[in-house]
């Protein structure tokens, strides 16, 4: 098969567009005809490489995948048949597996990371993974979907436990998490607010945020607290870290939450405590999404709720000026290889 992958660590040019081994039918697992395959941030961790993590080379990323059934490996998804894939690999067997909470496994793993992923004509995933998807859904649009989806999901329908009313601030609203944010906010009745930086506030406040503010420039939680009659907001989505922590904990209402998935300018964060148990806050950390937790999110993707924004289409072959691009971070949604 063709796939795009690396043999070293380096800078984007290291990706090659070669052939690589197809991987073996074997039962219990499903073979997909790669269609569309989404870029995330962790492919350009992965193409770096990571201290902590020793990743097998050569190497196939690509986390966000849709196509057709191959292979069935036995199972019960039938040649053919058109689906997405849970990102999101786990052992099924620990009793984090066992409660169904599989983002806690310790040999949890992502699709891409460890093992090979979508960045190439075919792949090998667990049948648990595999997602039917219903014939008006676009390969393009369903490969940008499941990584940020399932994450901005677990972190405000799980954790944050967001309800109608409440109000929402997103940090980095442009951003794959962010944009996901905001619409399942939105879908689930809360007011929202959202950051991003001078080049993305106006298509961040088109994705449904009421409010859009500068995070480079502003102190938001001075504008959140003006907006919300000096109360702060009940919920705060965080991934930026260290440059926006301390403007996103004083947003807080008194009981609110901030979950966190990420650190992407530094993660050393202050932290008053005080502040913690005077006014209640709740400090979340969360990665990812568990699988039941995409199969309910998916019917919002079906019918039209929550729309992934995709920036570029590119060829596979391409995947060099995809990373590129990614890198630059000048993109405003996904950016999708097709296959
Ligand atoms: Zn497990």
């Amino acid at each position: 098969m063709k796939a795009a992958r690396f043999h070293q660590h380096g800078p984007p040019s290291v990706i090659q567009y070669e052939d690589a081994p197809d991987p073996s039918p074997s039962r219990g697992r499903v073979i997909v005809r790669v269609r569309a395959c989404a870029l995330n941030h962790l492919d350009l961790w992965e193409r770096r490489g990571l201290d902590r993590v020793a990743i097998p080379l050569p190497h196939i990323s690509g986390a966000d995948v849709a196509g057709e059934v191959a292979d069935d490996g036995g199972g019960r998804v039938a040649v053919g048949t058109r689906v997405m894939l849970q990102p999101g690999l786990s052992c099924g067997q620990c009793e984090y597996c066992r409660e169904g909470r599989d983002n806690l496994c310790p040999r949890y793993d992502v699709l891409g990371l460890l093992s090979n992923g979508g960045y190439a004509e075919y792949v090998s995933v667990p049948l648990d993974n595999v997602i039917p998807l219903p014939d008006h859904v676009g390969f393009t649009e369903a490969a940008a979907f499941p990584l940020t989806c399932v994450t901005a999901w677990h972190m405000l329908l799980t954790l944050a436990r967001v309800r109608e009313g409440d109000t929402v601030l997103v940090l980095a609203g442009g951003s794959g998490v962010g944009q996901a944010a905001i619409q399942i906010a939105r879908a689930f009745g809360a007011r929202v607010f959202a950051t991003a930086g001078p080049s993305k506030l106006e298509r961040t406040r088109d994705l449904g945020a009421e409010e859009v503010f500068d995070h480079y420039s502003e102190d938001y939680s001075q504008r959140v607290k003006a907006l919300t009659a000096g109360r702060g907001v009940d919920i705060v989505v965080e991934h930026v870290g260290e440059a926006t922590w301390d403007r996103s904990v004083r947003s807080l209402a008194r009981g609110g939450r901030l979950v966190t998935c990420g650190a992407t300018t530094g993660h050393r964060a202050r932290l008053d405590l005080r502040h913690l148990f005077a006014r209640q806050l709740q400090l979340i950390g969360s990665y990812m999404g568990t699988k039941g937790e995409l199969l309910a999110a998916a019917p919002l993707l079906f019918d039209g709720r929550l729309r992934p924004v995709i920036d570029e289409v590119l060829p596979l072959s391409h995947a060099v000026a995809a990373h590129e691009r990614l890198e630059a971070g000048q993109q405003f949604g996904k950016i999708v290889l097709t296959v």
